[in-house]
């Protein structure tokens, strides 16, 4: 996998690159800011003892992939186990960004804003036939310019193999055949999609509030599903139970909900 990526261009020259200060902690290491070739860059290491190879080889999806609304790969680089290089996205993931700030600063035009962007970066991948499994609002980051992208896709196939136990499954997040089946598909993404809207119009609170996973597993099971956050407007509302539609096939694809979310974005500039 080396040789192929220094042979595609993927590969970095380390010695290029200017290493700044910690800015995150991820689950298989530390995250930097530093520069490469005069761009601003994030640089995610990932420790060596968790196959740093068989990340390699997910990246090599990443490599394929290029839309707006996805934070974008420069390459990687082989020091001391794997070093993950994509774009800076300066205003951190999604999740703070709405706590930090709140209904005093980002109002609902913001909000719908980014739901499209997260949309649209979801359609791209639905489109290439693609799963994320992890989509939440902790994995969108937000670039200097408020634009909203889906970060860590292409790596989460091997993540979860690498915790096939289910144990470490994103619960609150994770559809119930997926829970259950372990059937992933570009409708268990949907069903994710709509807890992550909810965490959007919620400001950034934590899904299923006070309910433990168990709980959660259960009751959503028995069809049970969350409240709509507080001042959310009901045709975003109507959307996120669309989104957790028990059954799959019900479900909307990324390309009506993009559709669907651009008729409530109208509406309200007006036009
Ligand atoms: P993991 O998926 O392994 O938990 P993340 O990719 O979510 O790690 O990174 C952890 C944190 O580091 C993020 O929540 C975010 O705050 C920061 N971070 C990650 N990538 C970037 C980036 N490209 N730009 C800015 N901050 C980032």
């Amino acid at each position: 996998a080396e040789l192929e990526l220094s042979k595609s261009g993927w590969l970095l020259d380390i010695t290029k690159l200017k290493l700044g200060g910690n800015i995150g902690e991820g689950e298989f290491g530390a995250v930097y800011e530093g520069e490469y070739l005069g761009q601003q860059v994030a640089v995610k290491t990932i420790k060596c003892d968790v196959t740093a190879q068989a990340f390699l080889q997910e990246t090599t999806v990443m490599t394929k992939l290029q839309h707006k609304n996805l934070v974008r790969l420069l390459g990687v680089m082989l020091h001391k186990g794997l070093h993950i290089v994509t774009e800076l996205m300066t205003k951190g993931n999604l999740v703070n960004f709405l706590r930090t700030r709140g209904r005093s600063v980002v109002n609902s035009a913001q909000l719908l804003h980014f739901a499209l962007d997260v949309c649209e970066g979801m359609e791209y991948l639905e489109s290439k036939k693609l799963i994320h499994r992890d989509l939440a609002a902790r994995n969108v980051l937000v670039s200097d310019d408020s634009v909203a992208k889906v970060s860590d896709f292409g790596l989460t196939k091997v993540v979860s193999k690498a915790k096939s136990d289910n144990a470490k499954l994103p619960v609150k997040w994770t559809a119930p055949e997926a829970l259950k089946k372990e059937k992933f598909s570009t409708k268990s993404d949907v069903w994710s999609y709509g807890v992550l809207l909810w965490e959007i119009f919620s400001y950034g609170r934590q899904p299923y509030p006070k309910m433990s996973l168990k709980e959660v597993k259960e009751m959503v099971e028995g069809g049970y599903r969350m409240e709509a956050p507080e001042d959310c407007p009901p045709a975003l509302y109507s959307l996120m139970r669309l989104c957790w539609e028990q059954e799959p096939r019900r479900r909307p694809a990324f390309n009506k909900l993009r559709e669907k979310l651009e008729r409530e974005a109208g509406k309200h500039s007006g036009g």
